[in-house]
């Protein structure tokens, strides 16, 4: 039985077709500004991260709260909650749905990280509520700046 409301499965539809989004652009524009180049969606590394820059073997993953459920982990077993994010909400209708579907997403980006871990690459999750203001983007950048710098191949 079908019991996703078309409401929900409009929300769903959009999120997979979620590339270029606003918070990311601004990322890929503060990278570009900095003289940092990099790749997008790389087809090449398992997950397709958002962004690569190779000169810092580092890998950026631009994160809508509500999707990949910012503050929730996998503990092997199931989700965990390690922080409060408001964004990060539950629906309350069709609970079985929704746990179902944040599990995957969860799970899939623990599965990724690992990969990528082992791969060697570094990583910066950044959250769409950590680019809300225009402090939280100036703390935010400042912090990938500094691992970049940091993480530099010469
Ligand atoms: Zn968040």
């Amino acid at each position: 039985m079908d019991t996703i409301t078309p409401e929900m499965r409009s929300k769903v539809m959009s999120a997979i077709h979620s590339r270029d989004t606003l918070p990311e652009m601004r990322v890929r524009k503060m990278l570009w500004a900095n003289g940092y180049r990099f790749r997008v969606c790389d087809k090449r590394i398992v997950g397709h991260p958002d962004i690569v820059v190779p000169k810092c073997r580092t890998l950026i993953e631009v994160r809508g709260c509500f999707w990949h459920q910012h503050g929730w982990e996998w503990d092997g077993r199931k989700l965990v909650q390690t922080s409060i994010c408001p964004t990060a909400t539950r629906p309350k209708s069709n609970r079985a749905f929704w746990n179902a579907k944040f599990r995957r997403n969860v799970c899939r980006d623990a599965e990724h990280e690992k990969a990528w871990a082992a791969d060697g690459w570094n990583l910066i999750v950044v959250w769409e509520c950590a680019l809300k203001t225009e402090k939280e983007r100036e703390k935010t950048f400042a912090f990938i700046l500094r691992h970049l710098k940091e993480n530099e191949i010469h």
